[in-house]
């Protein structure tokens, strides 16, 4: 299911993400050649609608056309089906960005493909793994590491001073790359923007030229440092919608204007029929229900915030939360030494 090259393919340099499909057949893992041995790693199109990481990577390819590479590179190019469709994942497929060893899905021809690009590169001794994302809703662009040693807040401070710790969801590439090398997520805002292209470059191409990564710890003026503490989603069955007539739940049509803002408790969430239960699903770390612990319903049908949280990828688009979740409620980590 997996394929393995060792050059670009004709035509590839020139391919818009919606052309992947019919030039490579499937998902392909590309090795090429560089100065320094050890690959970095990076990974396009886990989600077919998030543009950003091949455009970029298509630009740092082009750009070293006939000059040999920093770094050897090994590209993954993932679910190209779903860049033909111009959506995250087709019905019917796995999240690309769920599949990873260590996550709750473990059957699956998507499995078995990250499963076999993981082994590939286990045996290559990559030098760092970068996943690049883009998200739907009003956000800043920042890294996700998924632990707190020093080359891994290195590697993502190279992106943002934001930086996201994160244990769930599990299934995620930096998760299971983070067994190999250090290892981010890095969210570039929204898709089909040149700036965010342009910095996502600009990351890559630094990460290339790289020969190590510093073992000191980063300073605490370098970095704002969250902690993903719980997963808000929507109880299956219900019918939601922004500033709509939407039957069971509206949502305030400006929410995502809240991502990375410190918010206090009371702040309005959306309103429901009081008499039901709370339509909103809060879930922790380890995947126990806390809804209680973080929101409050009054009598009168407001949904409120009920300690003091930083939300994350509150979007405003219904298939995104469906497909995935309404945001995260993160909190500061101070940086430790
Ligand atoms: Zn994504």
């Amino acid at each position: 299911m997996l394929t393995i090259l060792d050059h670009l393919p004709d035509g590839l340099l020139a391919a818009e993400p919606a052309d992947l499909a019919r030039l490579l057949g499937g998902p392909t893992l590309i090795h090429l050649p560089g100065r320094r041995e050890r690959p970095l790693f990076v990974s396009t199109l886990l989600h077919g609608n998030e543009d950003t990481s091949w455009r970029a990577v298509r630009e740092l390819l082009q750009r070293y056309e006939r000059r040999e590479l920093p770094r050897a590179l090994s590209l993954f190019i993932g679910n190209v089906a779903a860049a033909a469709a111009g959506v995250r994942r087709l019905e019917g497929q796995l999240d690309y960005n769920r599949a990873w060893p260590g996550g709750e899905a473990t059957d699956g021809p998507e499995c078995a493909v990250m499963r076999a690009v993981v082994e590939e590169m286990r045996a290559r001794h990559p030098f760092a793994s970068i996943d690049i994302h883009n998200n739907t809703g009003l956000n800043p662009h920042y890294a996700c590491v998924n632990r707190l040693d020093a080359p891994f807040l290195r590697l993502a401070t190279l992106f943002s001073r934001t930086v996201i710790y994160f244990l769930r969801p599990r299934g995620v590439q930096s998760l299971a790359f983070a067994e190999l090398c250090p290892a981010v997520t890095v969210e570039c805002g929204k898709a089909g923007n040149p700036q965010n292209t342009e910095h996502a470059l600009e990351f890559v191409e630094a990460c290339l030229h790289l020969a190590e990564f510093p073992r000191h710890p980063v300073s605490p003026h370098d970095i704002d440092l969250y902690h993903t503490v719980a997963t808000v989603g929507i109880r299956d069955g219900i019918d939601f919608g922004f500033d709509a007539e939407a039957r069971d739940l509206s949502l305030p049509g400006d929410l995502d204007r809240h991502n990375f803002q410190d918010l206090a408790p009371g702040t309005l969430w959306g309103r429901q029929d009081p008499s039901r239960p709370l339509t909103l699903k809060v879930s922790d770390e380890a995947g126990n229900d806390v809804t209680a612990r973080y929101f409050h319903l009054d009598t009168g049908g407001t949904i409120s915030l009920r300690v003091p949280s930083t939300p994350s990828m509150l979007t405003l688009d219904l298939r995104v939360i469906r497909q995935d979740c309404l945001c995260y409620l993160m909190e500061r980590l101070p940086c430790a030494p």
